[in-house]
C-alpha cells in the first residue's frame, strides 16, 4: 500500500481505525539531486478514545541517541497505544541526520527556526510542516535530545515548573533528575506551549554516540508517562521508577584556563559545595588547576572533550535554589 502524505488537516479519527498504525510521509523540500527529503510519521490510534502523545527524536540531526530510542520502541511494538494515539517521528532533521549534523545546510538549528514559514530556508520549513501539519493534531509531546558537542546529558527531564502540565507529564516519565528550564524562543517546546499543547525535552547522551543506559531511562520513561496517562497497562516489563530528584535551577562550571580536562566525578553523582571534580593540566606538566564545585547539587552534564580552552562549559550541575 502507497504511504499518504500527510494533509494540512488530518483527522485522525477518520482517517485511522481504531487499533491500526497508519504510515505518512510529509514533504519538506528537495536535494540539490532532486531527491526527495521527507519526514516519515508513524500513527498508532489505541482501541479506546484518549490523548494523543507525540514521541519525536532527531530535531538536532546528530543527536541519534532520540532517533534510536523511538525505532527501538517501534520494533519491539511498545508504541501501540491501548487508549489514545501515539504520533512517532524517529526523525525530524533529515539533513542534519544524513551529515552527522545540529543543524540544517541553511547553517539554522530547526529547534531555533519555530513557527517557520512555508518558504523559508530548510530550517524554517521543517519548524513550519510540524508547527502546521503535527502540533494541531496532539495533546502531549516528548522531545527526545542529547548534550550538544562532547557534553553528555546524565537522563533528565526539562520542563517548566510553573506549568502545571509540564510537571505532571515530567512526573510521569519519571527520569532520574526533572529540571526547571524556561522554553526557549522560537522552539519546539515553545511553539507547542503557544499553541496550548505541551511538550517536555528528555535529554540524555551525547551526539553522536548511543548511550545505553539513557536510552533505556528514556524507553522506560516514555512508557511510565503513558501508563499515567492512561494509554497503556502497567506491565512488568517496565522498569518501576525511582522518585525523580527535582532540581529548580542549574549552573555551568566553566574552565578557567585552558589544557587537558580530567574529571574524577561522573555524571549524575552528587556533590557538596567545593568538592573536587577534576583537574585542567597543561600538555608539560607546567601546572594543575582543581576544578571545584561552587554549589551542592548533582552533575547533570559533563564535557568529555580531553582538551578544552578557557572559557568552556566543563561541568552542568543541578541544584536547589
Ligand atoms: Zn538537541
Amino acid at each position: 500500500m502507497a504511504i499518504e502524505e500527510i494533509s494540512d488537516d488530518l483527522d485522525i479519527k477518520r482517517e485511522i481505525e481504531r487499533g491500526e498504525l497508519k504510515e505518512y510521509i510529509l514533504h519538506i523540500a528537495k536535494l540539490p539531486t532532486g531527491s526527495v527529503v521527507n519526514l516519515h510519521i508513524y500513527i498508532y490510534r489505541g482501541k479506546k478514545n484518549g490523548p494523543v502523545l507525540l514521541i519525536s527524536g532527531g530535531l538536532h540531526g546528530d543527536e541519534v541517541n532520540g532517533v534510536e530510542i523511538i525505532r527501538r520502541m517501534m520494533k519491539n511494538e511498545m508504541l501501540q497505544p491501548s487508549a489514545g494515539t501515539i504520533i512517532a517521528i524517529p526523525v525530524l532533521n533529515i539533513y542534519g541526520f544524513l551529515n552527522f549534523n545540529r543543524e540544517l545546510p541553511d547553517g539554522k538549528d530547526a529547534n531555533r527556526s519555530f513557527p517557520g514559514t512555508k518558504n523559508g530556508s530548510l530550517a524554517s520549513r521543517v519548524a513550519y510542516n510540524v508547527s502546521k501539519k503535527i502540533l494541531p493534531l496532539i495533546d502531549y509531546g516528548v522531545d527526545f535530545h542529547t548534550g550538544g558537542g562532547n557534553r553528555a546529558n546524565y537522563a533528565q527531564i526539562r520542563c517548566e515548573f510553573s506549568d502545571e502540565k509540564s510537571l505532571m507529564l515530567a512526573k510521569g516519565f519519571a527520569p532520574p533528575f526533572i529540571i526547571n528550564t524556561p522554553s526557549i524562543p522560537n522552539s519546539l517546546r515553545n511553539e507547542a506551549k503557544e499553541m496550548g499543547k505541551t511538550i517536555i525535552v528528555f535529554e540524555g547522551g551525547q551526539s553522536l554516540r548511543f548511550d545505553e543506559p539513557a536510552i533505556d531511562e528514556a524507553i522506560n520513561g516514555t512508557r511510565r508517562l503513558m501508563v499515567s496517562l492512561g494509554m497503556i497497562p502497567d506491565h512488568e516489563s517496565i522498569k518501576p521508577a525511582t522518585k525523580p530528584i527535582i532540581l529548580d535551577k542549574t549552573t555551568w562550571i566553566r574552565a578557567e584556563n585552558a589544557g587537558l580536562f580530567h574529571h574524577h566525578s561522573s555524571n549524575g553523582d552528587y556533590l557538596m559545595a567545593d568538592d573536587f571534580i577534576g583537574t585542567i593540566t597543561d600538555p608539560f606538566n607546567r601546572y594543575e588547576l582543581p576544578v571545584i564545585s561552587p554549589v551542592e547539587g548533582y552533575i547533570i552534564g559533563l564535557n568529555y572533550s580531553p582538551v578544552i580552552h578557557a572559557g568552556d562549559a566543563l561541568v552542568h550541575i543541578g541544584h536547589r535554589t
